[in-house]
């Protein structure tokens, strides 16, 4: 695995923007309903290392089911770039489809079943040793 990167991204209109250090190129196609609906292709980072630069005061959320995660989304032009799943605090998860520039080739697409959402953080947490404990 290369060296981590900060990349930025956003919105489309451009009001929403952020900047995020990817450190892995394992990116997460979940095949629950909404990200399905959306393309939602899902890099998880923690909370350190995603800066929202722009935009806090155009994020609407929305909340369905039984789920506990906002899913947020700009209300100019509806793009869900990020959201915070809230099952997991201290994480964000950012769709790279909404990174600028984004090469697709650059990430490792995985399928993601939305049931073993716990597996994967906790490998996650294991990856980027976010457990010092
Ligand atoms: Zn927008």
């Amino acid at each position: 695995m290369g060296s981590s990167q900060v990349m930025r991204g956003g919105c489309h209109c451009g009001a929403v923007r952020f900047e995020v250090v990817v450190r892995d190129q394992k990116v997460s196609r979940c095949d629950c309903s909404i990200c399905t609906a959306h393309g939602f292709l899902h890099l998880v980072v923690p909370q350190a290392d995603f800066n929202l630069v722009s935009g806090a005061q155009v994020l609407s959320t929305y909340r369905f089911g039984t789920t506990n995660s906002e899913h947020r989304f700009c209300r100019i032009c509806g793009i869900h770039s990020f959201y915070s799943p809230r099952s997991h605090p201290g994480y964000v998860d950012v769709n790279v489809r909404c990174l600028d520039g984004v090469d697709l080739v650059q990430f490792d697409v995985v399928p993601f079943d939305e049931r073993s959402w716990e597996t994967n953080v906790e490998e996650l947490r294991e990856t980027l040793d976010l457990n010092p404990s």
